[in-house]
């Protein structure tokens, strides 16, 4: 029999050979072929670092367990171990003390930077500008590689159109097109054009899938949905970071129509490594092996540990599940070795592809570290990111940009002083109260006579990402002085939203109002001095019906990370003119929510017609949002005029162009998102009343005029048909173009070809 095997070894060695194996494969067959079973569960085993100071000391209890498994070769990767000193020290028990010596890959959650802090990836999503994007990622990778790590769990491209799930904040918003293209960015931001570069990392394309799906916004809840949705939605920007090349993929806590994701063979295996091709390796979410055990899945954690390993997830973070159990499964025949190597020749090729068995402390310089780690230019790139990514909601009576000078300025809000908020949710590597507050960014212009008054306090208690952050309800101190100043100033600027632990993992809400007691502020500021600016901070659109109809500015100014202040006010000192788009739409109420713009049609109208008494309705509520999908204004004025297609008909094989003329007709000069969507008009499963299907930056001076040219294809009109094939259909297509999906210029034309 092992005469058997090993003939059959060499023979499946050879095959690989004639096939053109490539130098990494050849390297990862000779390594695999050294390893024992056990060691090779391990490269598929993830432990939490144990670098925090409140942890036990490495000789105790778990961390004794973690040591003695990294000199025996049981761990391949680490989590939260991080700055050079850490990872060199647990890198060389692994190079140095284990038996083949095999290098740890150690991730992090870089989810927006590292010390130097870029705005919450929602927010950056408002700027549809993916260079800037991209500039983002490289320089969260620069110094997080420059601290020994070379693995960011993210992008988190999960779709987001429940603004009640805190982590909306992680990822691009609600489309699927826009999604895309800002997945494909993010890797390429991280891992550069050459992943074996130290100073790039490897990305992880996360939660595979359906996590943002939560019902009811919830944590960790249930998903369910079909398969149009999965296809045309849910899984296009994972499949777009696929292509870009992420090296990895993260899989979830949800269970999706009833199977846990990471014990999910369709999603995993047969999807992602089947259909797409896909050679980088896959790693659970933290301890989801072991909560397939909660979830009433799998019967203990070894039953667990079998079921992921076999439906192809290949790391495990966490669950000790594959560490204690899966070599006697491999014994036992209930999962095949095959599927072991298989996972280790994924990750190994990863690890390969970094460098690490060239050097594998080469993210271990300590110069990096103390020269790139919040260096002049990351602190500039920053900036650029946070300035692109504010959105003016609204802009009535000329309010803003703001005079520079011989006014009188009340600066309100506790979140305006704020140094830690802007930081928003996972930075957990920045140092506490380190980003520029509204405060700070307003003093610098000096011009004005300003004055701050908290007004309410919002902050009750310690901010962190594991523990509640509370909210006052009660304390009303500060409002009689905020009014005062306000009463006495030209203008009132308001500082007002959440405080940035409000959003991220485990913080949803139910309300989408301003938090506390800061509705009452603005509407005590409001009656004292009608000239107010209010100035928006949340990690998720916000429900604030109240605002847009009283207020008449609105600036929409997210967390915007460690430059936030300074960005904030350039755009209400008209220094930068506000260009962002909102990349989530803003519900007007909560119960509208899920709300957004690529919704399905109903078969009834939505809007009261003489003959049609149950049309598709609130009773108490407008089905409208409060702000749409794609809405953003500007210092200026942009027109729309003369969509125009090439043709009325597009040929199988062929494409039309779409162009429209953009104007600036305001004063100053400005930058747009000229934005293009198309509706199918009918198909072999219905298809959303509007898609984005393109977007172009143009940057115009006053007076100036451009016409934007957009290529359709059959390509971009596919989608995920009733047949399982991913094609577009003959029919009639309305093509939409404008400055956000609520757009006015539209055009027909059809694709020719046999109808259904
Ligand atoms: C989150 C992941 C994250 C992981 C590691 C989990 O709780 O869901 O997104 O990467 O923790 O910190």
């Amino acid at each position: 029999i092992k005469i058997l095997a090993v003939g059959c070894l060499l023979l499946s060695g050879s095959a690989l050979i004639a096939q053109g194996m490539d130098d990494i494969s050849q390297k990862v067959e000779a390594l695999l072929s050294k390893m024992t079973l056990e060691e090779k569960v391990g490269q598929m085993n993830q432990y939490n670092g144990f670098w925090d100071a409140t942890g036990p000391a490495p000789e105790e209890g778990l961390a004794a367990l973690k040591y003695e498994h990294l000199r025996k070769g049981l761990v391949g990767s680490m989590l939260n171990v991080r700055g050079v000193e850490q990872v060199r020290e647990v890198q060389r028990i692994a190079v140095e003390e284990a038996r083949l010596g095999i290098p740890l890959i150690i991730g992090f959650d870089v989810i927006h930077g590292y010390k130097t802090i870029s705005p919450i990836p929602l927010a950056e999503a408002a700027s549809w500008d993916l260079q800037a994007i991209r500039r983002s990622a490289e320089i969260a990778a620069a110094e997080a590689s420059a601290a020994g790590i070379n693995w960011t769990f993210a992008p988190m491209v999960d779709i987001g159109r429940d603004a009640r799930w805190g982590r909306v904040m992680e990822g691009g918003g609600e489309d699927p097109f826009l999604g895309s293209r800002i997945a494909d960015a993010r890797v390429k931001g991280f891992q550069g054009e050459d992943l074996s570069s130290p100073a790039t990392i490897a990305a992880c394309a996360k939660h595979f899938a359906g996590y943002g799906f939560a019902e009811a916004g919830r944590d960790y809840n249930t998903v369910d949905f079909g398969t149009s949705t999965l296809r045309n939605v849910v899984l296009p920007p994972f499949k777009a970071a696929a292509d870009a090349g992420a090296a990895t993929f993260m899989n979830a806590f949800n269970i999706l129509n009833g199977i846990p994701a990471t014990g999910d063979a369709f999603l995993q295996r047969d999807i992602l490594k089947g259909e797409w091709g896909y050679t980088g390796f896959v790693v659970s979410d933290w301890g989801s092996l072991k909560e397939m055990v909660s979830h009433g899945y799998a019967e203990d954690v070894a039953h667990a540990a079998e079921l992921a390993a076999n439906a192809g997830s290949d790391m495990d973070m966490e669950s000790y599940g594959y560490v204690s159990h899966l070599a006697g499964l491999v014994r036992e025949g209930k999962v095949e070795e095959a599927h072991v190597d298989d996972a280790v020749r994924r990750i190994l090729r990863v690890k390969f592809e970094l460098g690490l068995f060239d050097d594998p402390y080469r993210y271990c310089d300590a110069e990096r570290e103390a020269t790139v780690i919040g260096s002049e230019e990351h602190l500039e790139g920053v900036l650029d990111m946070a300035r692109k990514s504010i959105v003016l909601l609204k802009n009535e009576g000329g309010l803003l940009p703001l005079p520079k000078d011989g006014k009188r300025i009340a600066l309100i809000g506790e979140l305006a002083a704020e140094k830690n908020s802007p930081l928003g949710s996972w930075r957990l590597a920045a140092d506490d109260n380190s980003a520029v507050s509204v405060l700070e960014g307003m003093q610098a212009y000096g011009g004005n006579d300003l004055v701050y008054e908290k007004g309410v306090k919002v902050i009750d208690g310690r901010q962190h990402f594991v523990f509640e952050t509370h909210i006052n309800t009660t304390d009303t101190a500060g409002m009689a002085a905020a009014v005062a100043a306000a009463k006495s100033a030209d203008i009132a600027v308001l500082v007002l939203g959440e405080p940035g632990f409000l959003s991220g993992e485990g913080r949803s809400r139910t309300d989408l109002g301003l938090p506390g007691l800061q509705q009452q502020l603005l509407e005590a500021v409001f009656a004292a001095n009608p000239n107010v600016v209010l100035v928006l901070n949340n990690g998720r659109p916000l429900a604030l019906p109240w605002a847009a109809d009283h207020i008449p500015a609105i600036l929409e100014g997210w967390q915007l990370g460690t430059q936030a202040g300074h960005a904030i006010a350039q755009a209400l000192y008209g220094d930068h003119n506000p260009s962002g788009k909102l990349p989530m739409t803003f519900p007007r109420s909560v119960g509208q929510v899920p709300i957004y713009y690529n919704h399905m049609r109903t078969g009834r109208p939505e809007m009261p017609t003489p003959d049609e008494v149950f049309w598709s309705h609130y009773i108490d509520e407008r089905n409208s949002p409060l702000f749409p999908f794609g809405h953003g204004l500007s210092y200026t004025t942009f027109e729309y005029s003369g969509l125009k297609l090439s043709s009325g008909q597009l040929k199988p094989g062929g494409y039309l162009t779409a162009t429209v003329e953009v104007s600036n007709t305001g004063g100053v000069a400005g930058r747009e998102v000229v934005q293009l969507y198309i509706h199918d008009h009918y198909a072999s499963v219905a298809r959303p009343v509007k898609e984005l299907k393109g977007f172009e930056l143009v940057y115009l001076e006053p007076g100036e005029k451009k016409t934007i040219t957009f290529k359709l294809d059959e390509a971009l009109l596919s989608f995920y048909t009733a047949r399982g094939v991913w094609a577009a259909e003959p029919g009639t297509f309305t093509v939409m173009a404008g400055g956000s999906s609520e757009t006015s210029l539209s055009a027909t034309f059809e694709l020719t070809g046999p109808k259904r």
